[in-house]
């Protein structure tokens, strides 16, 4: 089959189409395997904002903040004592980030719509977070490029997303692209296929949909 649009995380132009729903088509890369929604479909930056003005996370709820820990105590038990990190796309709310200065890591917090912090372009951390964050990026090559760029040496990547299911029956009726927000879905080979283009070593499932790159 013709190529319909290039893969945007490695580029490769042999794609296919995949699945498809009333509201959008989803494309198969041959090469890494990622699923994403071609960048000529996404919505606009306005309805984006939108929907996650619509979210409902934040410190009044006792489920987003106990949910949030969950990810900061399994995050933990690989960092070194006072490292420094960034939460990436942290939404409406520095509650991961604050959660983590409790047990005295120094953090940042950054989020395109939210917390638009441009210091952190001029710094460097130990770890970068993205807890949601990744299935959202427009760009995620050239994303993920300048995010790797911010990390120090044996820096440490910790990447929040669900894999996509095994099967296009499962995909084709998967809650989780149903948000229209959420534009490519990962699957161990695609999450491999980064972890390389990063130049880094290795990666591996440290929690529930929790990834850890090194
Ligand atoms: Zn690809």
């Amino acid at each position: 089959m013709r190529a319909v649009t290039n893969c945007p995380l490695c580029l490769n132009s042999e794609t296919l189409p995949y699945s498809a729903d009333k509201a959008r088509v989803y494309v198969l890369c041959s090469s890494c395997q990622l699923v994403f929604v071609p960048r000529e479909n996404l919505i606009s930056f306005e309805a984006e904002k939108a929907r996650y003005e619509a979210h409902e996370n934040n410190e009044a709820d006792p489920g987003y903040v106990h949910y949030l820990q969950t990810i900061s105590l399994a995050i933990q038990l690989h960092l070194n004592p006072l490292s420094s990190g960034l939460d990436f796309g942290c939404g409406r709310t520095t509650i991961l980030a604050d959660h983590l200065k409790e047990s005295q890591f120094q953090m940042d917090s950054y989020d395109a719509y939210f917390f638009k912090d441009e210091l952190i372009w001029d710094k460097k951390y130990d770890f970068i977070i993205l807890s949601e964050v990744i299935e959202h990026l427009r760009g995620p090559r050239q994303e993920m490029r300048l995010l790797a760029r911010l990390l120090n040496p044996d820096g440490k990547l910790f990447i929040k997303t669900k894999f996509r299911p095994e099967t296009k029956e499962q995909f084709d009726h998967w809650f989780y692209k149903r948000d229209s927000t959420h534009v490519q879905f990962f699957n161990t080979e695609s999450m491999n296929y980064l972890k390389n283009f990063l130049g880094m070593n290795e990666m591996k499932v440290i929690g529930s949909d929790l990834y850890f790159i090194d």
